[in-house]
Order: structure tokens, then C-alpha cells, then sequence
């Protein structure tokens, strides 16, 4: 925990100094995948930060260790936004290369890529905020099996009949997309007609 926003434009002010790198190396913190710290227009490791600022705040105890606290909306982006900062939470990356489905509609008029549904960072923002982050087929957490590494990791799929999809679709993140593991996202996608999350829980269920 902190308690002085000095503390924190202190650890900012040292990170510009020394460069994002030498200041991750030097504190033994990993890039973050997820939650940056907004400040000045720069984005900054969340976690980092606040591992160093808490140095500045406890001389006695120094800096905290990457392995010493976990971070996250639970404490590093909560103490931050408490103390008047902003943190944005990044959308993960999807992989291209798990699944790529494009259909035809209208014969070879229109083509449709339901990942540019599944990318949108803001409707997949938006999605697993309402959902969270379990996989809505089996229940699969990255977090609780992959620790701090799978720490806000997830696919999102995009449940709507790409048929009925017009030109001026937008996607509503509630009605339309689902947090789903990618094991369970490849599954959906593999029968020529996407199956539906009812029918493939169905299946998970009756596997064992
Ligand atoms: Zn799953
Ligand atoms: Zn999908």
C-alpha cells in the first residue's frame, strides 16, 4: 500500500530518467501486459511504479520486490486511482494464429471477420468488465492456473450469426460477446457453423 502521490511522480520521474528498460532491470519488474499508468500522455508499468514508490515511502524496507505483491485492479490500480492517478487497463492481444474464421455472406459480395469483432479493445473491454474473466464455457481462470502471467488474460467471442449482421452493425459487448478460454474458442469455431455456448457446455460437460 501507498500513500503519497509524491511518491509516485518520484518513481515516474526516475523511470524517465533511466528509460523504461534500465528502470524494469534495475527494480526486477516484467513489462505490464495489462494495467499502465497514465501520466503526462505516457504510459507507464503500474506495478513497477508502485513497487518503487513504495521505497520512497518505506527507506527502511525499500523498494518492493515484483514477487512481494501482486498486481492489478485489486491493489496496484486501486492504490494508484486513489491517489488521484489514472490507470488503463489494456485489452490482451489475440493471437492470430488460434483462429481466424472470415465467412461470405452474400456470396463473395461481403466479407465479414468475426475477429475484427472479437479485437475491438473497447467492446472487449466493455465485455469482460460485465463477464469477467472466466472462460464462459468451462469456468477455465488464467489467473488462478497461470498466476500473475495469465493476470487478466482472455479471448472474447462474438456470438451473433455473422448472416444477420448488417453494414452498420456495432457490436453491443453484453448482448454479443462472451470471455471464453482459447481452447474452448477454437472448439466454437470448429463445426462450419459456429456452435453455441450452450451446445459446446453440453459437450464439455458430457466429456467425463
Ligand atoms: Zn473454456
Ligand atoms: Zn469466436
Amino acid at each position: 500500500m501507498i500513500y503519497n502521490p509524491e511518491s509516485v511522480l518520484r518513481a515516474v520521474e526516475e523511470c524517465d530518467r533511466l528509460g523504461r528498460t534500465e528502470f524494469l532491470q534495475k527494480y526486477g519488474f516484467s513489462p505490464a501486459k495489462s494495467y499502465h499508468l497514465i501520466h503526462n500522455g505516457k504510459e507507464y508499468d503500474s506495478k513497477a511504479i508502485v513497487g518503487v514508490a513504495y521505497g520512497f515511502e518505506n527507506p527502511d524496507h525499500g523498494p518492493l520486490r515484483a514477487e512481494e505483491f501482486s498486481g492489478g485492479a485489486a491493489t496496484v490500480q486501486n492504490w494508484l486511482e486513489d491517489l488521484g492517478f489514472e490507470v488503463r487497463v489494456a485489452a490482451p492481444a489475440l493471437p492470430d494464429e488460434i483462429i481466424e474464421p472470415q465467412r461470405y455472406i452474400e456470396g463473395a459480395v461481403k466479407r465479414i471477420s468475426v475477429n475484427s469483432y472479437e479485437r475491438n479493445p473497447e467492446a472487449r473491454r466493455k465485455c469482460i468488465e460485465h463477464f469477467g474473466l472466466n472462460c464462459a464455457v468451462c469456468g477455465f481462470n488464467f489467473r488462478a492456473t497461470y498466476g500473475e502471467l495469465g493476470e487478466g488474460y482472455i479471448h472474447v467471442h462474438h456470438l451473433r450469426d455473422l448472416a444477420s449482421i448488417g453494414e452498420e452493425y456495432e457490436v453491443d459487448p453484453i448482448e454479443d460477446l462472451r470471455p471464453v478460454c482459447p481452447n474452448c474458442h477454437a472448439m466454437l469455431h470448429r463445426p462450419a457453423v459456429t456452435m453455441s455456448i450452450e451446445e459446446l457446455k453440453g459437450i464439455v460437460g458430457d466429456s467425463d
